[in-house]
């Protein structure tokens, strides 16, 4: 173990957060550092902001608390440049050194790409932005308003049940540019969208929105959908900051990396999470998700404490084998999938069961901020012994 090296994890999200803590465990002890910086104190649940903005509580975690006695140290602070060649990040008015970066800073809802979405419309952007929309919503609610969600994708379709469920005076509307679920096998497709029908959600699919209006989305074939309050989730995207630190990323900003996560552009670089544009088995890039985080984050930890010991890491290896929606607290769908291709199979959970395993799946996500050691492809796939020099 190299005595002195730092590493500093750009991003405390579900990739970043595990990946600090679990590398701070293995190279703090060997008289490397480990320093994790975010703009936030405390992790942010993302998965779970459609049920703060429904006015459920959702538990804080702080970041000092997960990591206590781990051996990492926590920068708070809005990261605002990556100095390559210097090998340091800015933070507000600090500069930090780095010997090794892992880049995990995550995405955010795109608001760019329709014309009135950045000025008239709500985003899921954090827990605070949640909580104010929850009271908005619940006084919506108490006069019988309307609030139209933008975007039929797993977030759209979760927040609009979510909504739905928890504000019975409230009209929800789904404006989709597809059949909601048009992604699930069509078994799984009729049942979500059977419980949307059964929880009030009136859906428009075939839905191309062309701007948003104070009050409301005007559509592209020239129908105007009156609304109280619009809310968008028509997709992600990642800041800037890769991008104009000079790092290699695709078209969609995602930093590119190889087969160990590392830039193609700069080695001593990892990316992880969503911030990162890794390939999948079957060709194309990982999608956004949690899910990506909850693998990448604990593997770049490997990867780095075993280029550390002087050995040499094995390539990334991830399979995804479900995808998970909940439809409010009582209902959900579970879609296995193929892991070669992450096609639809024709296995589905629906209904309590779903919505229990979707719940069991978040919570244990948080559960491995606390147990950071257990990793199932490392399990499955023991790594290769390091090669001594
Ligand atoms: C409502 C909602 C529901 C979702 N549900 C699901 C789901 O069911 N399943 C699923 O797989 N995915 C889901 N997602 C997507 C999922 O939340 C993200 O893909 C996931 O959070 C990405 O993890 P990450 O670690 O890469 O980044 P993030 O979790 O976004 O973490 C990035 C971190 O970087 C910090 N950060 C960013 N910029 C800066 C900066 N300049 N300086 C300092 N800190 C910074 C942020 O504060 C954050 O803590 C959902 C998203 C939303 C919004």
């Amino acid at each position: 173990m190299r005595n002195g090296h730092r590493v500093v994890v750009l991003g405390a999200g579900y990739a970043g957060l595990v990946a600090a803590k679990r590398l701070a465990r293995r190279i703090c002890p060997g008289g490397a550092s480990v320093t994790l910086v975010d703009a936030r104190p405390e992790f942010v649940e993302r998965i779970r902001l459609h049920q703060v903005a429904a006015g459920q509580a959702v538990a804080a975690l702080p970041l000092a608390e997960v990591l206590a006695g781990s051996g990492a140290r926590v920068v708070v602070g809005r990261v605002t440049g990556v100095d390559l060649a210097a090998r340091a990040v800015r933070v507000g008015d600090q500069e930090i050194g780095y010997d090794t970066l892992v880049y995990g800073l995550g995405s955010v809802t795109e608001v760019d790409g329709v014309p009135g979405v950045a000025e008239h419309a709500a985003v899921l952007s954090g827990p605070a932005e949640a909580r104010r929309l929850a009271g908005r919503l619940s006084a919506l609610a108490d006069r019988g308003g309307v609030a139209a969600v933008c975007g039929g994708g797993p977030t759209g379709v979760e927040l609009a049940a979510e909504l739905a469920e928890s504000y019975p005076g409230l009209a929800v509307r789904l404006l989709t540019r597809g059949e909601p679920g048009g992604w699930l096998s069509p078994r799984a497709a009729r049942y979500l969208r059977r419980r949307l029908d059964r929880m009030g959600v009136a859906v428009t699919a075939g839905a191309e929105v062309s701007r948003v209006e104070p009050d409301a989305v005007a559509l592209a074939d020239g129908v105007r959908v009156p609304a109280d309050l619009v809310l968008w989730t028509g997709g992600f995207t990642v800041p800037p900051l890769a991008r104009e630190a000079g790092l290699a990323v695709n078209g969609r900003g995602r930093v590119l990396v190889d087969q160990t996560l590392r830039s193609v552009s700069h080695p001593e670089v990892h990316a992880i999470g969503d911030a990162a544009a890794v390939p999948g088995p079957w060709g194309a890039e990982i999608a956004y998700g949690c899910r990506s985080g909850g693998f990448t984050g604990p593997y770049v930890a490997d990867a780095i404490a075993t280029r550390l010991a002087g050995g040499v890491p094995r390539p990334f290896r991830f399979r995804y084998f479900h995808q998970c929606l909940s439809l409010g607290r009582r209902a959900g769908v579970i879609q296995f999938v193929d892991g070669a291709d992450e096609s639809p199979q024709w296995m589905i959970l629906r209904g309590r069961i779903a919505a229990g395993y979707k719940e069991i799946v978040c919570r244990s996500s948080v559960w491995l901020f606390r147990h950071p050691g257990p990793y199932l492809p490392r399990v499955l796939v023991p790594p290769r012994p390091a090669k001594r020099p």
